[in-house]
C-alpha cells in the first residue's frame, strides 16, 4: 500500500466516467507513478485532474488530456512515437508503459534534464533530446503516432511527413487561449483530419509553432 493508492484509484474512476474506456491505457496510468513528475509543492495534488506546474512557466498536463490524446493515438506494443514536449516526462513514460518505442522532444533544457533523472529512475528506455520540436525528428522518423502536448498555430508539415502510412498525429490547434484537438491519420499523400472542442495547452514554440511562450 502506497500513500498515493487510494488517490490513484479516484483518478481512475475520473477516467472511465469522462469515457476513457482503453484498458490497457488505464492499467498503465495506474502504474506510472505520477508523483514523481510532479514537483513540490504540488506533489500531494499529483492525481488530481487538472495541470500542475512543473517550473519555466510549463505544465504537467491533467491526467483526461493525458489519456484522451494517448487513446486517440491508439498505441500498439512495438510502436515508434513521438512527442512534442516532454515536459515533466509524465505523457512519454505512460506510452513506454504501453510498450511503444519512444522519440521525446524537449525545448527546455532544465525540464528534459529533470524528466531524464525520472525515467532513469524508473528504468523507462526513452531517446530524448532538447531543441525545436516543431521539425520533428528526421533522423528516427517514421513514426507510426506523434503527439504534440503544447498548443500550435497550425499543423506543422514536417511532423506529416515523418508519419508512416497509417500513422496517426494528435495535436491541439487554435489560438494562445484555447485549441481544439486534430486527430490526423495519413493514409498515402491524404490526411484526414478528426476536431475535438476545448482545450488549453501551454504554447508551442518554434519555427513551425509561435514565436514566444
Ligand atoms: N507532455 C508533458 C508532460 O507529460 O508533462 C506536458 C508538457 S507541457 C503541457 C508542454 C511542453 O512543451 C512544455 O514543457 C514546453 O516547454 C514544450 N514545448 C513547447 N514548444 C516546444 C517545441 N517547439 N519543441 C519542444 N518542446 C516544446
Amino acid at each position: 500500500m502506497n500513500r498515493f493508492d487510494d488517490d490513484i484509484q479516484e483518478m481512475l474512476a475520473i477516467l472511465k466516467d469522462r469515457g476513457i474506456t482503453d484498458a490497457r491505457l488505464l492499467r498503465s496510468m495506474a502504474t506510472v507513478k505520477r508523483h514523481l513528475f510532479v514537483p513540490e509543492p504540488f506533489t500531494s495534488r499529483a492525481y488530481e485532474d487538472s495541470a500542475l506546474p512543473i517550473g519555466k512557466m510549463q505544465t504537467i498536463s491533467q491526467p483526461y488530456t493525458v489519456a484522451f490524446m494517448t487513446q486517440a493515438l491508439g498505441v500498439r506494443v512495438g510502436d515508434k512515437i513521438l512527442e512534442i514536449g516532454t515536459g515533466s516526462g509524465y505523457q512519454a513514460a505512460v506510452l513506454a508503459e504501453l510498450g511503444a518505442k519512444v522519440f521525446t522532444i524537449e525545448r527546455h533544457q532544465e525540464l528534459l534534464s529533470a524528466a531524464r533523472k525520472i525515467f532513469d529512475r524508473l528504468d523507462y528506455r526513452i531517446a530524448s533530446k532538447s531543441g525545436d520540436g516543431t521539425v520533428g525528428w528526421s533522423e528516427f522518423a517514421p513514426f507510426n503516432g506523434i503527439i504534440v502536448t503544447a498548443g500550435a498555430p497550425d499543423v506543422p508539415d514536417p511532423l506529416l511527413k515523418q508519419l508512416v502510412d497509417g500513422g496517426k498525429l494528435v495535436i491541439p490547434v487554435g489560438d494562445l487561449e484555447m485549441q481544439n484537438l486534430l486527430i490526423v491519420t495519413r493514409t498515402g499523400n491524404r490526411y484526414d483530419k478528426r476536431e475535438v472542442h476545448g482545450f488549453k495547452f501551454v504554447p508551442l514554440v518554434g519555427k513551425m509553432g509561435w514565436a514566444k511562450g
